[in-house]
């Protein structure tokens, strides 16, 4: 009779994303993986909180680059 903890890990298999910031493969709760619709998960709070802000950094710079380019076409005008 194998130990309960062992017949947890057969019953469920986790489902393995690969860290948008390290690249690392890591499990993932099933019930996080249906939560995440396919986007692959960070590993660690660490990567996270890196993913976060790499997020904000880019959609800040295509507000930035957006502006720019606005800018630029009513100086031409
Ligand atoms: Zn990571």
């Amino acid at each position: 009779m194998p130990p309960a903890s062992s017949r947890f890990s057969i019953q469920l298999t986790m489902p393995f994303h690969t860290c948008p910031v390290c690249g690392k493969r890591h499990e993932v709760h099933p019930v996080l993986d249906r939560l995440s619709y396919g986007n692959q998960l960070t590993c660690s709070p660490h990567c996270k909180i890196t993913f976060t802000r790499l997020v904000r950094t880019r959609t800040l710079g295509e507000v930035q680059e957006r502006k720019k380019f606005l800018r630029l076409r009513q100086e031409e005008n």
